[in-house]
């Protein structure tokens, strides 16, 4: 029975893109989603690249003035320390999403914004593989008006590209009363988890 598993071992769907790993047939779409190789797409409006988690960042980097322009504060913040989110809710869906480089992985976080009827989402993913190489990340978002705080902590999803409808889960989820104007202040922190 062994034989016939490990003669059903192929390539990884991304050895064009350099992964070199053998995987099971069966095991093929659970490995895409943590190969290093798998392709992530950028998130900005109008653009289609898609590359590796490592090339789409410096994809940004290069090409930050221009996706700058469109809709994102792309600037690096290193892991464990506030900083603020300022964005602006009444832009259309697809521009709400702000976008930090973390340094030292050279990773894409991502924080979007969806407009419901019963007000904002809020929600931070990183635009890269599950791979351990690229570790694990939990966020944590704070949303203060007239002396009232909503917090929300969770784990970071990691994902190849960015989704365009609001999450099922892991959200903050400001009510509308609660805004003042068009501009959205938060704070947030991304934690490592798990450091080796
Ligand atoms: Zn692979
Ligand atoms: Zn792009």
């Amino acid at each position: 029975m062994e034989r016939v598993l490990e003669s059903t071992l192929i390539r990884c769907p991304n050895a064009e893109f350099g992964c070199t790993k053998m995987v099971s047939n069966w095991k093929i779409p659970t490995h895409l989603k943590e190969c290093t190789r798998s392709q992530c797409s950028c998130p900005a409006l109008g653009c289609d690249y898609t590359g590796s988690y490592e090339d789409l960042y410096k994809h940004l980097f290069h090409f930050s003035s221009i996706h700058h322009v469109i809709f994102m504060f792309c600037t690096g913040f290193s892991c464990a320390e506030n900083f603020d989110v300022r964005m602006n809710i009444k832009v259309k869906d697809k521009n709400k999403i702000y976008v930090k480089r973390e340094f030292k992985k050279h990773l894409l976080f991502a924080v979007q914004c969806f407009s419901e009827a019963d007000g904002v989402y809020i929600t931070v993913s990183c635009i890269a593989p599950s791979a351990p190489e690229v570790g694990e990340f939990s966020y944590h978002l704070s949303y203060t008006v007239d002396g009232n705080a909503i917090t929300h902590e969770s784990t970071v999803k990691r994902l190849l590209e960015l989704s365009s409808k609001r999450p099922e889960e892991s959200y903050m989820r400001i009510p509308h009363s609660l805004l003042r104007g068009e501009r959205l202040v938060m704070e947030l922190c991304i934690k490592m988890l798990n450091k080796e």
